[in-house]
């Protein structure tokens, strides 16, 4: 197919009157004027959102867990309410609330999402080597359109020093050959789902061992040696002080000197670090996985962004708990916690470029595909042809500059400003809809009915 947009964001920057020529979801051409019988884009075309952190089941007890208790609650008080809620959701369940939570995704402009994903076992927690809950993730984004990575989540403890796990999480828990055959059936069902692969994710250094985690790295390795690798490192000061008490090293530290981080790994909320764990990072060049409206919501912290851009680090944003499923709020809120932190303005912007939101959408777009190893995140030849149209009445009404054209999305949005979202070649939503969007919202209204009943 051909696409004609009469403004372009490509990987050179803002261009005008551009033909794209799309063949098997990749983008094979892009000529300058326009073609008969090419589609006509409705409005500005940037690329789409890559979303590189999700726990797809976590969408169903979004605002479940807001209710006060004289300043009593934690990330520690919300995680109880969220492991009391999935203790009982099916595989069908869970296919249900993936399915709506990535038909929103597309809506609000994600094309691809990385599911760090770790509910394995069925109700009883009994493991039945058939990777159901698997496939109810893979059948989801199949037929919802959106990309996958899948990262199956290896779990072993409650805490540092082998602590054995709670009844909570006995749908995490897997010994280390019995993980690695499951990540091994994951690969060979990626191959029957369309514009998917797998990764792994070690839950977190509380909830794996060294042992563990060298077993599991190294295997997904011989898989495939660009496998992405996401970690939960430092979302809070109390798992910095758990890993200083158990290590005699912080997270991020400790890390960094037992396995070779490199472009592959994402390491998700690592908001606690210090000066030199930040620089370790950007010079590995991993990605540091960023979900600003979660980390406000679980009171986590403020990761330093603004120092972490300056030493060339690499950033890509998740939306994690789904209390917000939207790109723009997550920027917006990146942004806005540098400036509330340090009295300024503009402050994830520089020399090169001096527009924040598109700084910050370009930064992430791209971050977000090396963090899910995906040929994605920036509109060029030779790369996947996920992208969105922004809906031009709604634009119309910002400054006409081109340099101003995300600004406006990110910071003086009110409503969706996405209206078409083509995923891999293949529109997923026109006109701000979803084919499935009324038949999904209506299955998971029953399920949430009954799981508050
Ligand atoms: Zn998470």
């Amino acid at each position: 197919m051909k696409l004609f947009a009469e403004k372009i964001l490509l990987s050179t920057g803002w261009h005008s009157n551009q033909t794209l020529t799309i063949e098997d979801g990749v983008i094979t051409d892009i000529a300058s004027g326009s073609v008969a019988g090419a589609e006509v884009a409705q409005g500005p075309v940037i690329p789409g959102m890559v979303n590189c952190h999700s726990h797809a089941f976590q969408r169903a007890f979004a605002g479940f867990s807001e209710q006060g208790s004289e300043g009593q609650d934690s990330f520690w008080t919300w995680r109880n309410i969220m492991y009391k809620f999935l203790d009982q959701l099916s595989e069908q369940d869970v296919q249900v609330i993936a399915e709506q939570l990535y038909i929103e995704m597309l809506t609000a402009g994600y094309t691809r999402v990385a599911e760090f994903h770790y509910l394995h076992h069925n109700v009883q927690g009994e493991c039945k080597n058939d990777a159901a809950m698997a496939k109810a993730i893979f059948s989801a984004a199949q037929n919802s359109g959106i990309g996958l990575t899948l990262l199956p989540v290896f779990y072993q403890f409650s805490g540092f020093g082998a602590k054995p796990p709670t009844d909570g999480q006995k749908r995490f828990i897997h010994a280390t050959e019995d993980f690695n055959q499951l990540v091994e059936q994951c690969f060979t069902l990626s191959k029957t789902y369309p514009n998917t692969n797998v990764g792994i994710a070690p839950h977190s250094l509380r909830a794996v061992d060294e042992q563990g985690l060298h077993a599991v790295v190294n295997f997904v390795r011989q898989l495939d040696r660009k496998a992405p690798i996401h970690i939960h490192i430092a979302e809070q000061q109390q798992e910095v002080n758990d890993c200083l008490a158990h290590y005699g090293q912080r997270p991020v530290q400790w890390l960094h000197n037992h396995v070779e981080l490199d472009k592959h790994w994402c390491l998700i909320h690592a908001t606690h670090i210090n000066e030199q764990e930040r620089q370790a990072i950007a010079k590995t060049q991993a990605v540091a996985g960023i979900c600003p409206t979660t980390e406000a919501n679980l009171g986590d912290g403020i990761f330093p962004t603004t120092e972490f851009l300056q030493d060339q680090g690499v950033i890509a944003i998740g939306s994690d708990s789904h209390i917000s499923v939207n790109p723009i709020e997550e920027l917006r809120w990146l942004e806005y916690s540098q400036r509330l932190i340090r009295q300024q303005r503009a402050v994830l912007a520089n020399n090169e470029q001096a527009s924040v939101g598109l700084n910050l959408w370009t930064k992430a777009a791209l971050g977000g595909a090396q963090s899910t190893s995906a040929n994605v995140g920036e509109l060029a030849v030779g790369k996947q042809a996920d992208l969105l149209v922004l809906d031009n009445t709604k634009t119309a009404l910002f400054a006409k500059e081109d340099k101003f054209v995300i600004d406006s999305l990110v910071f003086a949005s009110q409503s969706n400003h996405v209206q078409d979202v083509m995923v891999n070649g293949q529109w997923q939503v026109i006109n701000q809809q979803h084919p499935l969007a009324k038949q999904s919202a209506q299955k998971f209204s029953q399920l949430i009915a009954r799981l508050s009943a």
